[in-house]
């Protein structure tokens, strides 16, 4: 399978690679990125066929099916990576909730968070492709929370792979500190920030486009990545998982196949949903995709009205931090895939320039086809944190948005899927508030008030990160990031 420009060739880079080649160098000609050409369709016998299969056996089919050119060997290196997460034979597990409410859990990788049901497998992939082809790469990023441990953890120790990781110190939760500064490998450097995430992402962006950065690199023989989630190499790990979990409902007897359902994703850069949209062009059946968000509701606003307007609008510090974004990357391949590469480029080149775009009416409605967004405040994702709680399930601040969008977006009685991101131990004081009232909590506190509350243990993953030996001390003006980077190199 071949991937082709969002926006249009520009005559001087490559219009059609490889997924390797997508992989390695993920921005294409006007700033777009690298959408797949065609997906593979799979017919109903490919989900009946995978009824009695394993999660890693569907993963394996599915990704046969994109015939992408990366080593049988080396994929299923990476999918056996699936098999330390919490149960070995199953990664996500999907739990009823209400009548037709199921929650599909993302989180049981090692960093307690849905990054790594991409992130695990990709960081493998990329560091087997760096090998064979003999170069180095240096993986920046900057984090408010949950990438930067899920790319350290994929990266710690591999082959051809270094990372520096910003985050800002003061701007996380303690646990999501601990998991980054913990993490002690010859590979691995995280750099505290005095300043907060956007100083953190500026800085990360800075060196992104610096060309004497750059040289530098070069003559250390070292070539500049970033493991974002417009990687492509992120995305089609996410694609496996909304028809697995889609199969879960049918091996627990909720439907039966061919029946429809509604997906509900708790929606930032949009990769999640993204790979949800995949897979209905790929024959699963699917009613809508639900797209829930937090106060920065821009993604509500352009489902609902067309209009992506980031006018006078700036982030909002809410209790899903992970969701806290306006622009909201993965959009761009929707647009594509809808409407073709001129109008993408017609489109995104006026958000670069004007900071908004509006859809027609025919396009508004292509999109409405598909999905229906709403916004959930603080105050109503604790509500339904707590009311969840009272039914027995526990869940976080980023699963609980969803659960607006459930009451307000379905017009069919289908069940569905709701996609959990984050465990519990990754937001306690926000938890610890919703089911106590209790407030100021710092994580440990927090995590222990909710084990007490609902009778469970703080996982051991957790609760050692209070113990272990802080190896990464460093916390840094951010005027000093490049030299801290290059000394460290
Ligand atoms: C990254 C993240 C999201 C948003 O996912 P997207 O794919 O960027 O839309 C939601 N919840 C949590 C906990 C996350 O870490």
């Amino acid at each position: 399978m071949k991937f082709i420009e969002t926006r249009g060739n520009d005559g001087q880079r490559p219009s059609h690679i490889n997924f390797s080649e997508a992989i390695l160098g993920p921005i294409s000609s006007f700033g777009g990125i690298y959408s797949p050409e065609s997906l593979p369709d799979l017919g109903e016998d490919f989900l009946q066929n995978h009824l009695d299969k394993d999660y890693k056996t569907l993963a394996r089919d599915l990704l046969a099916a994109f015939e992408i050119d990366i080593d049988q060997d080396v994929i299923e290196k990476a999918l056996s990576l699936y098999d330390e997460f919490d149960d070995n034979n199953n990664p996500v597990p999907v739990n009823k909730v209400y009548d037709d409410l199921y929650v599909s859990e993302l989180y049981h990788g090692p960093t307690r968070a849905f990054k790594d049901m991409a992130l695990q497998p990709f960081g493998l992939v990329l560091s087997a492709l760096a090998q064979k082809r003999n170069e180095n790469y240096l993986i920046l990023a900057a984090t408010s929370g949950d990438t930067g441990p899920a790319a350290l953890e994929t990266f710690k120790n591999r082959e051809n792979v270094q990372v520096a990781c910003l985050y800002p110190e003061g701007g996380t939760s303690d646990v999501q500190r601990l998991q980054m500064v913990t993490e002690d490998a010859k590979n691995l450097k995280v750099i505290g920030i005095h300043g907060d995430f956007d100083d953190a992402q500026k800085a990360l962006k800075q060196l992104l486009g610096s060309d004497t950065f750059k040289q530098k690199l070069q003559e250390k023989n070292i070539f500049l990545s970033a493991a974002n989630s417009v990687n492509f190499g992120r995305i089609i790990f996410q694609t496996i998982y909304h028809i697995h979990s889609y199969l879960e409902l049918v091996r627990q007897k909720a439907i039966t196949l061919g029946e429809k359902v509604y997906l509900n994703v708790p929606s930032g850069n949009f990769g999640n949903a993204l790979g949800g949209y995949y897979a209905i062009q790929m024959g699963l059946p699917v009613e809508k995709i639900l797209i829930a968000s937090n106060n920065n509701n821009i993604l509500t606003q352009l489902i609902k009205t067309g209009s992506y307007d980031l006018r006078n609008k700036s982030v909002i510090a809410t209790t899903s931090p992970a969701m806290d974004i306006l622009k909201s990357s993965n959009i761009e391949r929707i647009l594509f895939d809808l409407f073709g590469e001129s109008r993408t480029r017609e489109l995104m080149l006026q958000l670069d320039k004007e900071n908004h775009y509006q859809l027609t009416d025919e396009e508004l409605s292509e999109i409405q086809k598909i999905f229906v967004a709403d916004y959930c405040n603080d105050d109503e994702g604790k509500k339904y944190i707590k009311d969840a709680f009272a039914k027995g399930y526990l869940m976080d601040p980023h699963t609980a948005t969803c659960f607006k969008a459930y009451e307000t977006c379905r017009d069919k009685p289908l069940k569905t899927i709701v996609y959990s991101t984050a465990e519990w131990t990754k937001f306690s004081p926000v938890i610890a508030n919703a089911l106590t009232g209790e407030v100021d909590t710092h994580d440990l506190d927090a995590l222990k008030s909710i084990a007490k509350e609902a009778s469970i243990e703080i996982p051991g993953v957790i609760s050692d990160l209070f113990e272990k030996e802080i190896a990464q001390k460093t916390v840094i003006d951010k005027e000093n990031i490049e030299a801290e980077i290059l000394s460290f190199l």
